[in-house]
């Protein structure tokens, strides 16, 4: 298995909700010397550190400042991902007893492909904050059960005849996620308590103090390499993860003469308008405390800004072999054919054509296979954080990302030589 491979399965295993995304980047990078800084905090930077700094828990930033002008042209790079992915969110007073079993009571978050969620082995993971001294400053933690805990059966097909002519299903009625089997009559407080209960014992927690807490459930099945030749990858979360690994990658693989930085923002699949998300004022934030910590004036800050460029990473659909037409008659990205550069004249896709004769130059130069991704005419197609990011601060930016297949299920498929490219463009950029 390539090397790129085995650090991006290990990472998505750990990544199972925003919040252990951040986490676990957290640690990746404190074991490469960065140090943590506090987003509520008084900052003390100098040139030649590395820092990362977390907001809301579910977001992160990470920069290295290197020796040179930060007004310079190219001084001011960046590689923007996301922490999210779609699936469901526990809703409070979750527990339901309903004929001897107990069930969770669950919403929907971003856009999930509702049936690829079925008859999977699933966790909970995420975050529960318990009273604290003070009622201002309550406490904490993140959990993660890591083993199944959960399920959302299918109907049997002798229940319903006409499953395979296509299946619509209620996320309130039809996947709600099975937990526990009490028996008849039984376990009704139990199942009422059921969130309560599991999580007092897994955090060690008495069940009064828990006040809150934000949990997603999630995929628990390892991801694998599989093809012939072990060409392709099947994994959990590759939407976003890929990503997210790559712009780690990036940002410890060196320091470059000017200002690199690394924006996780969380709530893309809900459309980014949250205060950890790309639509808020956090990048803009971000960069206007770095140039004035380490002494520049305001202008002098755009002046840097006008200068930048950003790589907005995120996946790309890949060609389906079962439904071609689907995809544009010209730009045809396949799986192992290299990072996809993402296009719309909509703007859904960040970009222009310098933008993108940069990356093309950078892949040239340095031998990353790269192909186009368009949308069909007739398909609105997706959108991302690139456009987002880049309107709020307007850096020159262009989409990025690995081509999968099936973007949004419970596990996607992506090839196993792409990774590779994705990493390499962007530690390539940020040694620019
Ligand atoms: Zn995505």
């Amino acid at each position: 298995m390539y090397g790129d491979i085995i650090d991006l399965l290990e990472f998505t295993r750990k990544a199972t909700s925003p919040w252990h995304t951040v986490q676990t980047g957290a640690e990746e990078l404190e074991a490469h010397g960065f140090t943590e800084l506090d987003w509520a905090g008084a900052w003390d930077i100098s040139a030649r550190g590395r820092y990362f700094t977390r907001v809301y828990g579910s977001s992160l930033f990470a920069f290295t400042i290197g020796e040179g002008n930060l007004t310079d042209k190219n001084s001011l790079r960046l590689a923007a991902a996301h922490t999210d992915f779609p699936g469901f969110r526990i809703k409070p007073e979750a527990g339901v007893f309903k004929d001897g079993y107990g069930l969770l009571n669950t919403e929907g978050y971003g856009g999930a492909i509702l049936y690829s969620w079925l008859d999977r082995p699933l966790s909970i993971a995420g975050k529960v904050v318990a009273a604290g001294r003070e009622a201002m400053t309550p406490k904490t933690m993140l959990v993660d059960f890591g083993r199944p805990l959960l399920t959302i059966p299918s109907l049997a097909i002798h229940m319903n005849r006409k499953i395979n002519e296509g299946l619509a299903l209620n996320k309130q009625k039809d996947m709600l996620p099975l937990a526990a089997v009490f028996g008849k009559g039984t376990g009704k407080d139990n199942a009422q308590a059921l969130v309560e209960n599991l999580l007092a014992a897994e955090a060690g927690i008495s069940q009064s103090d828990i006040l809150s807490y934000e949990l997603n459930i999630y995929s628990c099945e390892a991801g694998c390499q599989l093809g012939v030749a072990g060409e392709m990858v099947s994994a959990p979360r590759l939407d976003n993860i890929t990503s997210v690994v790559a712009c780690i990658k990036g940002i410890t693989s060196g320091m470059g003469s000017g200002l690199n930085i690394i924006a996780l923002f969380d709530n893309e699949e809900i459309g980014s308008r949250t205060k950890q998300g790309a639509a808020s004022a956090n990048l803009m934030q971000l960069i206007e405390r770095l140039y004035t910590c380490l002494g520049y004036s305001r202008e002098e800050m755009w002046q840097g800004i006008n200068g930048g460029f950003m790589l907005s990473v995120d996946v790309a659909h890949g060609l389906h072999p079962n439904y071609v037409d689907k995809t544009d008659p010209t730009n045809r990205p396949l799986l192992n054919g290299g990072l996809v550069i993402k296009q719309a004249a909509s703007q859904s896709y960040a970009g222009d054509a310098e933008a993108v004769a940069i990356i093309k130059g950078l892949c040239r130069r340095e031998n990353i296979p790269y192909q186009h991704y368009v949308n069909r005419s007739d398909m609105p197609g997706g959108a991302t954080l690139g456009s987002i990011a880049s309107a709020l601060v307007p850096l020159r930016t262009v989409d990025i990302g690995v081509p999968i297949l099936a973007m949004h299920s419970a596990r996607e498929t992506m090839g196993a030589a792409d990774q590779r490219a994705l990493c390499n463009i962007i530690s390539t950029l940020f040694k620019a």
